[in-house]
């Protein structure tokens, strides 16, 4: 299983879901995010984060 890919529960489209990245971001992770190949979900720390966009419909998931 890749995973890097997921597919949105929302619109069932794998195309566009891009992960989110949580935690202090390194340059690396910045280049990426302005490539849209990742998110920034910053630092907070919540027991139960989500871990991929969806650009298509705009849903969270996990
Ligand atoms: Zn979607």
């Amino acid at each position: 299983m890749d995973q890097n890919k997921t597919e949105c529960p929302k619109c069932k489209s794998s195309e566009k879901v891009i992960k989110i990245v949580y935690g202090k971001p390194t340059a690396a992770l910045v280049e990426q995010a302005d490539r849209k190949e990742i998110i920034l979900g910053g630092c907070r720390l919540s027991e139960n984060p989500d871990n991929w966009y969806c650009q298509t419909c705009s849903h969270k998931f996990h």
